[in-house]
């Protein structure tokens, strides 16, 4: 099969218990190929009846010996499998990625189906080396901790990275011994139908991966307010974050949150500036701008402004919107109408604000088809008090501001209310190391955009969140901690 050939897609159903349902309303939605704006297929509409089934069936399963027995080397190797399954489909999910969400399918096979693949890998590795301490505590008492799973979690994801973010949350999950529902966005559920089918594939026991695909406002609700869900691992907008720690609140679950950003990418006067145009457009344009990490706000010293942007509108003109499925193509289009929409309304904003559009911003066709694509868009003159400066637009639309030092760099910089990811190029030692120190933000680069590894902590400061996912952090968000104290006097 070639890289451009389309898959047959099958309609989706639940999998819930180790079965393929469908919803008990016997409801069903589309599934929209952005790139074309045409259905590619119907899935199970899940509510609360299905996520019902679905916590308890997770619940049953966690609980039985066939998976409390189970022992962690052997729940390391059940997740080593599925990482080889990913693998032995890459090439497959990647095509299914590319015509759920839109993005190249060089980018989703290079990057989403391999960190996926990676986050299992490295999660497997982990499964046996989740140890206890033991405490010297006065007394004649041994007293050591037990880190154990949390039980039942939910993790409900975004669209941006479908299989990515679902790995983060189910590898860990899983290695740390847990049973998980996942509620993928119903723009972009077919890879996390896949991982499931996968993963039952290898050998994990019925029950302790269930997909209920759906809508935020029903089946993700039903998710956060169930009583056998214990943890509810979330990432997508901060408003909705907020809905979901307040609903939370009344069965006191856990909740860890990976939210919008509005990050300040600075550019310092002694910067390397085409490594810097390099990074400033990647950091931007990159999966279409829809990411949470996205360089959307450019910060440039005002005494080397014009030359950076005027290599930058050259650099910005080679993202061309393209057919996803096509391996050259760079941008992609908008994941679905409504992210059109939003896009297209921030940035008539940004002109109504003042903001002077540099260029792009208009929507453009691809193939004859009326896909979600937009020209790459980049404003100049934007004061830190219009919206395309505050708000999270999630599309490929850059904001330019100047500074005169590296003080007010950091003071605009910091000045919203999302602290997800910052950068800055520069090419002295110490306010590299200054900036980082004092920029609010969970993941600084140096000289670098966009790195990320499934060995690093990942998370928001403020408004962008709160714990960590990859790296060692996360096993804390998936185990928890018992002293036993036994008395040897
Ligand atoms: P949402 O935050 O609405 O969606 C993220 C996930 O939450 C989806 O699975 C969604 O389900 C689910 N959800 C929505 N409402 C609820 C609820 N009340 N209870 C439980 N789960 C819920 O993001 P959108 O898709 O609406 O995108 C809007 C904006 O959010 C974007 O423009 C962008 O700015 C931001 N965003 C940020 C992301 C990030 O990684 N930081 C990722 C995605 C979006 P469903 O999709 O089925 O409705």
């Amino acid at each position: 099969m070639s890289d451009t050939a389309t898959l047959e897609i099958q309609p989706g159903r639940l999998f819930i218990g180790g079965e393929w349902q469908d919803a008990a309303s016997g409801k069903t939605f589309d599934t929209i190929n952005p790139a074309t704006a045409e259905t590619l297929t119907q899935l199970a509409e899940g509510g609360a009846d299905d996520v019902d089934r679905a916590a308890r069936a997770a619940r049953t399963a966690f609980e039985s010996d066939a998976w409390q027995k189970l022992d962690a080397r052997k729940r390391g190797r059940l997740l080593y499998a599925i990482a080889d399954g990913l693998e032995a489909r890459a090439d497959e999910l990647a095509r299914l990625e590319t015509m759920d969400n839109g993005k190249p399918v060089k980018e989703a096979r290079m990057i989403d189906i391999k960190e996926s693949i990676d986050c299992f890998r490295y999660y497997a590795g982990w499964a046996d080396k989740i140890e206890g301490d033991v405490i010297p505590v006065p007394g004649p008492y041994l007293n050591y901790t037990r880190r154990e799973p949390v039980g039942v979690c939910g993790a409900i994801i975004p669209w941006n990275y479908p299989l990515p973010m679902a790995a983060w949350k189910v590898a860990p999950a899983l290695a740390c011994g847990n049973a998980m529902v996942l509620k993928p966005a119903e723009q972009t559920s077919l890879t996390a139908l896949e991982l499931a089918r996968i993963a039952a594939e290898a050998g994990l026991p019925a029950g302790i991966l269930n997909v209920v695909t759906g809508f935020g406002e029903s089946a993700g609700a039903a998710l956060v307010a169930h009583p056998e869900v214990d943890k509810i691992a979330f990432t997508g907008s901060t408003a909705v974050g907020k809905i979901i720690q307040r609903q939370a609140a009344d069965t006191l679950k856990r909740v860890s949150l990976e939210l919008g950003g509005k990050s300040p990418n600075i550019v310092l006067e002694d910067a390397d500036v085409d490594a810097a145009v390099r990074g400033a457009s990647m950091a931007i344009f990159y999966n279409t701008g829809q990411a949470c990490t996205a360089g959307s706000r450019l910060l440039v010293h005002e005494s080397i402004r014009d030359e950076f942007v005027e290599k930058l509108v050259k650099r910005a003109a080679g993202f061309v919107p393209g057919d996803p499925m096509d391996p050259k193509t760079r941008l992609g289009p908008l994941v679905s109408q409504e992210q059109l929409d939003r896009v297209l309304g921030y940035i008539e904003q940004g002109k109504a604000e003042g903001g002077n559009l540099l260029m792009g911003g208009d929507r453009v066709e691809v193939n004859g088809k009326r896909g979600y694509f937009v020209n790459p868009a980049i404003f100049g003159g934007v004061t830190s008090r219009m919206t395309i400066a505050c708000e999270e637009i999630f599309g490929p639309v850059l904001a330019v501001q100047t500074f005169k030092d590296l003080d007010e760099a950091l003071e605009i910089g910091n000045s919203t209310e999302y602290g997800l990811a910052a950068a800055v190029w520069t090419k002295d030692v110490r306010k590299a190391h200054v900036a980082a120190h004092k920029l609010r933000a969970g993941t600084v680069w140096i000289n670098t955009y966009h790195n990320l590894d499934t060995a690093s902590p990942f998370g928001g400061y403020k408004q962008s969140g709160y714990g960590r996912e990859l790296g060692r952090h996360a096993l804390d968000l998936y185990t928890q901690v018992k002293s036993v104290w036994v008395n040897l006097g």
